[in-house]
């Protein structure tokens, strides 16, 4: 299956915020997996994550590999999502000198990028300060 075969097959998922909870542990995954990595159990069931959270880490990507050059700096980091899930992925609008740690965002959907030959666009969540 090609990558962007895969990619499309993922995007409900994505853009639905779902995660996978496992029934042996409890423990919840995100993105969705197939197999627990604490327990090894298969059997999961959905979990919708919620769409606000606060910032818990983060980068400033000042030299980004060559696909995102023109977006350079941008920031990526861990959001933990209320419920306590935590997800990576980039903050936007939002320079890097205003980001802190603690500080509020909510989760939107939006395009990361566009493939040039196929101009396929890859769409993902990014977390966008409250304020
Ligand atoms: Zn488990």
């Amino acid at each position: 299956m090609s990558t962007s075969a895969r990619y499309w097959r993922e995007i409900p998922q994505r853009y639905r915020l779902e995660a996978s909870k496992c029934k042996g542990c409890g423990a919840v995954w995100f993105p969705p997996r197939l197999v627990c990595a604490e327990c090894g159990k298969r059997e999961f069931e959905p979990l919708k994550l919620a769409d606000k959270g606060k910032v818990r880490t983060f980068t400033v990507i000042r030299v980004a590999p060559s696909e995102f050059c023109d977006e350079a700096p941008y920031a990526v980091g861990i959001v933990e999502l209320d419920g306590g899930v935590p997800i990576q992925c980039q903050i936007v609008d939002c320079s890097p000198e205003e980001l802190k740690i603690g500080m509020p965002v909510r989760i939107e959907f939006r395009k990361v990028k566009q493939e040039g030959e196929a101009g396929i666009l890859c769409y993902g969540y990014k977390a966008v300060p409250v304020r």
